[in-house]
């Protein structure tokens, strides 16, 4: 795709899911990446990966949370490699599922911690790499944020999707005189890792759920999509053919969010 050779992406989330398949997939396009996740095997196993078909890769270990060290990965990006083009915020968790009353604060905190605050600071922190040249900046949303119809238990997951939706829109106004775009894109029901660490509490398993999420009953496949499929788009919206695109969400569901 025209505009993405030689350019420079940060990546959260990749080692694993929707985040691993765009920086193989960038990587390949010749895009020099640098995959951000918490400490894991699988970030190492995606670099690896990187290397052996050729391409130019360096991961850092940080909680994107941490306001500090995702300063830190961006500067030591820029340093490694001059100015950022792509931020593909992309890092998530579902978090506790428990109905409303019996939340933990904690629990609610940690979740819009990560998935919130989480990509305003990858954002903020992007900024000073990216405004001399302009790029591109896409953000995982998802069904969820828009079209809150899953099943109990999803609130602090839908309300840090909603909240990306609004950050994205007013990131995109605030940021067009950079030249720097900004997208959401709202994924349906991807196979990916993100359930491995995801259980019910027993409160919420005490409620009848009267409305049944339609789990990867996507009407176009009648399955849950690929994180490959999900990485053409980010490379989409990273490249130059999409140079008119900022501020939308784009839905990526097989038709899910219509059911
Ligand atoms: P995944 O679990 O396979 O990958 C998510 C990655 O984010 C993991 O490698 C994990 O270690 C990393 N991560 C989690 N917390 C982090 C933190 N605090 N700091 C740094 N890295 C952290 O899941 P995925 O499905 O690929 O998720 C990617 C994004 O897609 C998330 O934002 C998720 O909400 C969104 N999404 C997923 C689906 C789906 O069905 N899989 C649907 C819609 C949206």
């Amino acid at each position: 795709l025209p505009g993405l050779k030689d350019k420079v992406a940060v990546i959260t989330g990749a080692g694993s899911g929707i985040g691993r398949a765009a920086a193989l997939l960038l990587a390949q396009q010749g895009m020099k990446v640098c995959l951000v996740d918490l400490k894991d095997d699988r970030l190492e196993e995606t670099k690896q990966e990187i290397e052996l078909a050729g391409g130019q890769v360096i991961t850092v270990e940080i909680d994107i949370s941490d306001s500090k060290r995702v300063e830190e990965a961006f500067e030591q990006t820029a340093k490694t490699w001059g100015r950022i083009h792509l931020v593909f915020a992309n890092a998530g968790i579902n978090g506790v599922l428990a109905p409303i009353e019996d939340m933990k604060l904690e629990d609610w905190d940690h979740t819009l911690s990560v998935n919130l605050k989480g990509t305003f600071l990858c954002v903020k922190h992007a900024i000073p790499h990216m405004k001399e040249m302009g790029g591109s900046i896409v953000i995982t949303s998802s069904i969820n944020g828009s079209r809150t119809f899953s099943g109990f238990g999803m609130t602090a997951y839908s309300t840090s999707k909603a909240g990306q939706l609004a950050f994205a829109k007013m990131a995109a106004l605030e940021l067009a005189r950079y030249k720097i775009r900004v997208n959401a894109i709202c994924p349906g029901s991807i196979k990916t890792n993100i359930g491995e660490n995801t259980e019910p509490t027993a409160e919420l398993e005490k409620i009848k759920i009267p409305i049944q999420y339609p789990q990867g009953n996507q009407p176009l496949e009648h399955s849950p999509g690929q994180p490959e499929q999900v990485a053409n788009l980010v490379a989409f919206l990273a490249s130059d053919i999409s140079n008119h695109i900022t501020g939308t969400e784009l839905f990526i569901d097989g038709a899910e969010s219509l059911l």
